[in-house]
């Protein structure tokens, strides 16, 4: 039997996050524990998650029957439906665990080459269009992804723009209407944007098919609107990429299966993560060499994160070799 255990990991921000869902300064996460394997789930609120509801579930299911955590397949199917950051707790201490028994990074395991890791963008989130330039300047980085969705767009734009010379891509967070997005699109090359997330609402799946059909060379990625690999093969045709967080598949043996769906209906692929600390990012950067767009700065964005694990050198991502996810607590206490 592999018990779980869990407790609940409050991590604070560097700066307060707004995007077009609101605003916050400290998220509520749960950390997952299988033998020495560790996990992270990302409590959501706009995925209808809590803490609460996510320890209610690992509570519920207590442990999994088995002690070999190479049997992943059987293990993970004994987890029934529920909380989807929960479930991918659970996933990533077992693949963690996994590793740590065979000794391997899980990049190895999966046969991934971590040379092939796209740069990892860095967010600027929604404020005044002053501060996300000042914030954009102060980055000093080549690829930034800027939460818009609000009257201000424009103004944000213009400022960041004159501000950086940096690659730039926009997420509307399903901030806008049809009527907004198709005004904006047109648009979007004159600022240099290389790529827009989820402009319209969840489940908009006709706006999106005729945003595409303006052919404004902006490539436009569903967020929001894809969880599973079910997701991603209902958005084939009406968008041309989608982005794949473990918190949204439920860990990391749905998030290949969903990648490897999306490159079955010849669409891009972005992965990212929520704000998380070094355990659920690393974690997800384990697959990152499989991914065309990484967004992995969910550790940059936190202050107080208790592990190291994934290291940056700029936009460039580093991934540990230690075995499993190779993720280390910062103090004895964690
Ligand atoms: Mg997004």
């Amino acid at each position: 039997m592999l018990p779980i255990t869990y407790a609940p990991l409050t991590l604070e921000l560097r700066t307060t996050f707004r995007i077009a869902h609101g605003a916050s300064d400290q998220r509520h996460n749960v950390l997952v524990r299988i033998a020495e394997g560790v996990g992270e789930a990302a409590a959501v609120a706009y995925h209808g998650e809590t803490p609460a509801g996510i320890m209610a579930y690992l509570a519920a299911v207590g442990a999994l029957q088995g002690d070999d955590p190479c049997l992943l397949e059987e293990l993970l199917a004994q987890l029934p439906p529920g909380s989807q950051a929960a479930r991918a707790g659970v996933d990533i201490a077992l693949h963690d665990l996994w590793g740590q028994r065979l000794g391997q990074p899980l990049y190895r395991l999966l046969g991934l080459d971590p040379a092939r890791i796209p740069l990892t963008s860095f967010t600027i989130a929604m404020d005044t269009p002053e501060a996300m330039a000042e914030r954009a300047r102060e980055a000093g980085l080549p690829l930034l992804k800027i939460k818009v969705g609000s009257e201000e767009d424009a103004a944000r734009l213009a400022a960041i723009r004159q501000a950086t010379a940096a690659r730039l891509r926009l997420d509307a967070n399903a901030g806008w209407s049809r009527e907004q997005a198709e005004a904006w699109l047109p648009r979007l090359a004159d600022f240099g944007i290389e790529l827009l997330e989820q402009p319209l609402p969840v489940g908009d799946l006709e706006g999106l098919r005729r945003l595409r059909a303006l052919k404004t060379g902006v490539p436009i990625f569903a967020d929001e609107s894809v969880k599973t690999a079910r997701d991603v093969a209902a958005h084939a045709g009406a968008v041309d990429g989608v982005v794949i967080k473990l918190m949204k598949t439920g860990g990391i043996r749905e998030a290949l299966r969903a990648i490897h769906t999306a490159r079955a209906h010849d669409m891009q692929v972005m992965l990212s993560c929520m704000v998380e600390s070094s355990v659920g990012v690393t974690a997800a950067a384990h697959l990152a060499p499989l991914c065309d767009a990484v967004d992995l700065d969910g550790p940059l964005l936190v202050k107080n994160d208790p592990f190291e694990g994934l290291r940056y050198e700029g936009a460039r991502l580093l991934l540990p070799d230690r075995p499993g996810i190779g993720v280390v607590a910062r103090h004895q206490a964690v």
